[in-house]
């Protein structure tokens, strides 16, 4: 406000001071218990609204409010839509970077872990967002995460978890991940970026790939579809056959062992001409020849020092050796030799594939380089005889199989499944389905995490710790410092245990869980955080799950986002939930990036911190600028240019508000209605205003397009401007339209619309009721649809004036509009017109006063 004002003293607006007005209602809502949700009542329809918990890092930044503060909206304008809605907010409070710092600072995890949490607390109460905080989960506590040990000796029991020694991806300063935690073609470490290697371990599995075909099936809910399409190419189904090819009789062995291949092109089967082994399959001993025996270990010696990713690598020369065997290819008694080549797996499938070199590009390579029989048995029409350059893979309809003995001339597609029906008479094949997916790997040997309630006793082998006895504490005394070997180990109190079944010596598993684990159930806990006899509250569970609405960042598609939808359904098949899904519509905001476009991080210097800005403009402005940025799942570069404008925005509607008669107003213009607006028209074309608004933010809402929701009430208050120190503005319609601002800008803006609000009911005399406490207004269809236009007024012809009027005016109230026009009335001077003509459909009204060339009627 400005300070030289030269008029007369007048009663001074206040100034719009977001500092001193957020904080104070946030204090009032807690106070009040207004988001704490009463999850036992059941008049109103229940709405659970769900942002992907937090890692307590310790610092809140621009990210957050990214996902929570749009979160939020939702939360409040379904709650005043009718809705009992649950926000809960939690911390996902096990994993390795509190471990890190801790190493670094010499602090115990545990300690820089709530403090962070503490901090960030704070930090979240700034944004004035409606959490029940009442709900609060932090996993690293032993009331959260005994339920961890508990649901795994759920899924023990039941057959979803076991224990298995093989190789396993290591990276040297994580230990072991998940199949799903190794990234990119040079297989990094998802978390840290370091070089996965290869490890022989006993490892704790999840069954997930007893769930594969269910995990496809994405038909109960509403999730964005690169996530889908992601989870499906992780599950990687494809469909084909088993074959079983068998050893033929040679000098050295007898024959007959079982060489199981699958293919997804049983077609291709009379084109077979050769078989690979991978260098580590089991039989390659047994079935290498004496003669070769040389050179087979010195290739299988060379294969094992060369990384998977180099074995697979597409433009890798092909190597391998014949190992002086053959096989037998069922369906045509051919006899093939068997190599080995270390392009084919031993961890993949079944570590044998049937070489079709014609139509296939590794196998064709190979049979180049060792002059291996080529030969074609699908073509398309006319080409049967044409030879080959190269693999043939185009499978298109009409193809038809050739050189297939009695199968030749079938389509391709029902000569494979022909091909598949012979092998399974003679038990040599059958259809099969193939995934890409891998059990759930969730050892882990890191210190900050839930141990396994798992005894190992000489005696009874593995042994669950009775239920009696959960939790497993992590014990808060171990050395966590350096890596490669679980932190427990070094903890002889804690390992040493007695056998619950023999009374025997024993030893607790050394591992923690991933801490995925955590975040794959936390939403059921959010229900009954406190429940010390149950891991869910059943009946809750089944009111209040799924998830309604989920939000947070895609990059979690093919881990987190598939655990959890794994988790429901083994939870489910355990009794514990009856519902087969976790989240029925997911939405995955877009990425905020640093004003330099690149991701933000500490090291580049380019993090914004909402805490300035919330200090410098308020929260209301910083939620209502994320907002306005762009499209919710687009993200983008940070720029700030446009957060001034957002600002001046709130503070034109508290001036809207606490002003309308224009008292501070220093414009000329205001105080005059628009030029060939009368006060009727103009009242008609404010509320017009205001219901096609609140059709249009209510549809915007519902929609997550918040920007465009920004835009058109930044339009209403434009229109409003334009009224402020009119007559309007002490009319009804004003007041309605008022009153639809703020109701339409409380979900985004909490602060300033409740302040205004309270200065409104103040201002009547009416007590005091929050405005998130209000009904969502309803639209009235016919003043939102009314649009107006301008008609010309002619006295005698001549273009005098113009109006304002809704395009649905009848012709005798434009006539009555036109003749109390103040013009009109003063060329009439009391007498009444000789004529009035609405011409062109009530485009053009001429009121004929006086005789002349004037009065002619408009063509
Ligand atoms: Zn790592
Ligand atoms: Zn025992």
């Amino acid at each position: 406000m400005t300070q030289t004002s030269d008029r007369p003293e007048r009663t001074r607006i206040e100034r719009y001071d977001p500092v001193s007005i957020e904080p104070r209602w946030q204090a009032r809502w807690d106070e009040l218990g207004l988001y704490r949700t009463d999850l036992e009542a059941t008049a109103r329809p229940k709405y659970y609204l769900l942002t992907m918990y937090d890692y307590p890092s310790g610092d809140l930044h621009i990210g957050h409010w990214y996902v929570k503060t749009p979160t939020d909206a939702i939360g409040r304008f379904r709650r005043m839509q009718g809705y009992n809605v649950f926000m809960p907010v939690g911390f996902d409070a096990f994993g390795l970077p509190a471990e890190n710092a801790a190493i670094k600072s010499g602090r115990h995890p545990r300690e820089w872990t709530m403090q962070n949490i503490d901090k960030m607390r704070r930090q979240l109460r700034t944004m004035g967002a409606g959490w029940d905080w009442d709900a609060e989960v932090v996993t690293c506590d032993p009331s959260y995460y005994r339920w961890n040990q508990w649901l795994f000796l759920r899924f023990l029991e039941k057959g979803l978890a076991y224990r298995q020694r093989s190789a396993v991806d290591w990276c040297p300063n994580d230990g072991t991940l998940a199949r799903e935690q190794v990234e990119g073609a040079d297989r990094h470490c998802w978390r840290c970026g370091a070089k996965v290697e290869k490890r022989d371990l006993d490892q704790w599995y999840l069954r997930t790939t007893a769930y594969a075909d269910e995990l496809l099936d994405f038909s109960d809910i509403d999730w964005p579809e690169p996530i889908r399409v992601q989870q499906t190419n992780w599950i990687g189904r494809s469909e084909g056959a088993e074959i079983v090819f068998r050893t033929a009789q040679h000098d050295h062995h007898g024959g007959g062992e079982e060489l199981r291949v699958f293919t997804t092109r049983p077609d291709t089967l009379f084109g077979a001409t050769f078989m690979v082994l991978a260098p580590e399959h089991p039989l390659v001993p047994t079935l290498t020849h004496p003669s070769r025996r040389e050179e087979v270990e010195a290739y299988i010696a060379q294969a094992q020092a060369a990384t998977e990713i180099e074995r697979l690598a597409a433009d890798r020369e092909k190597t391998g050796v014949a190992i002086g065997a053959d096989a037998i290819n069922p369906i045509n008694g051919e006899r093939i030799p068997i190599f080995i080549a270390d392009y084919v797996l031993a961890g993949y499938g079944t570590g044998a594939i049937m070489a079709v070199p014609a139509h296939d590009e590794r196998d064709y390579a190979f049979a180049e380089r060792f002059g291996l029989p080529i030969r074609r048995v699908v073509a398309a029409p006319g080409e049967e005889d044409r030879g080959l350059e190269g693999a043939y893979i185009a499978h298109s309809a009409d193809e038809r199989l050739v050189n297939s003995g009695e199968f030749s001339g079938l389509p391709a597609d029902e000569g494979g499944r022909r091909i598949v029906a012979r092998l399974e008479t003679e038990g040599a094949g059958s259809a099969a389905i193939s995934y890409r997916i891998r059990d759930w790997l969730i050892s882990r040997q890191r210190y900050w995490g839930t141990p396994f309630p798992i005894i190992y006793c000489e005696t009874d082998g593995i042994v669950p710790v009775p239920e009696q006895d959960l939790p497993v504490l992590l014990p808060d005394t171990v050395d966590y410092r350096g890596s490669g070997v679980s932190p427990l180990t070094r903890d002889e109190a804690f390992l040493t245990v007695e056998c619950p079944r023999c009374g025997g010596p024993a030893r607790r598993d050394s591992d923690t869980m991933d801490t995925f684990i955590d975040s794959s159930w936390y939403w059921f806990r959010y229900l009954s955080p406190d429940d010390e006899i149950e891991a869910v509250d059943r009946s809750m569970v089944d009111r209040w799950t799924p998830v309604d609405q989920y939000t947070g960042g895609a990059e979690h598609a093919v881990m987190h986002l598939l655990y959890s939808r794994f988790w429901t359904k083994a939870m489910r098949d355990c009794g514990l939930v009856a519902e087969d899904e976790p989240f029925l519509r997911l939405f995955n905001q877009g990425q905020i990036l640093g004003a330099d476009g690149e991701r933000m991080s500490k090291s580049r210097g380019n993090v914004v911190a909402p805490d300035d800005l919330v200090q410098r403009y308020g929260a209301d402005t910083v939620r209502l600028f994320l907002m306005f940025m762009g499209p919710w799942d687009q993200g983008g570069p940070w720029s700030e240019s446009g957060i001034g404008g957002v600002n001046r925005f709130l503070r034109r509607v508290w001036t809207i508000v606490l002003d309308p008669a224009g008292i501070e107003s220093s414009d000329p213009e205001s105080g005059h209605l628009p030029a060939g607006e009368d006060e009727a028209a103009a009242e008609r074309s404010l509320r017009s205003a205001a219901h096609r608004t609140l059709r249009d933010v209510t549809a915007d809402y519902e929609g997550y397009r918040f920007n465009t929701m920004v835009a058109k009430l930044m339009e209403l208050s434009n229109v409003l401007w334009t009224y402020r120190g009119t007559p309007v503005a002490n009319g009804p319609a004003w007041d309605e339209a008022v009153r639809l601002l703020l109701l339409m800008l409380a979900p985004s803006a909490p602060h300033v619309t409740e302040e205004l609000w309270s200065r409104r009911l103040a201002a009547a005399g009416t007590p005091w009721s929050s405005i998130h406490a209000e009904t969502w207004p309803t639209v009235d269809v016919a003043a939102a649809t009314e649009t107006t236009r301008e008609v010309p007024i002619q006295i005698d012809g001549k273009l005098r004036d113009r109006i304002t009027v809704p395009t649905t005016i009848g012709t005798a109230e434009l006539e009555a509009l036109a003749l109390a026009r103040p013009k009109v009335k003063a060329a009439l001077a009391g007498q009444a017109p000789k004529r009035v003509v609405v011409a062109g459909g009530g485009r053009l009204v001429n009121v004929v006063v006086g005789a002349g060339p004037g009065a002619s009627e408009p063509g």
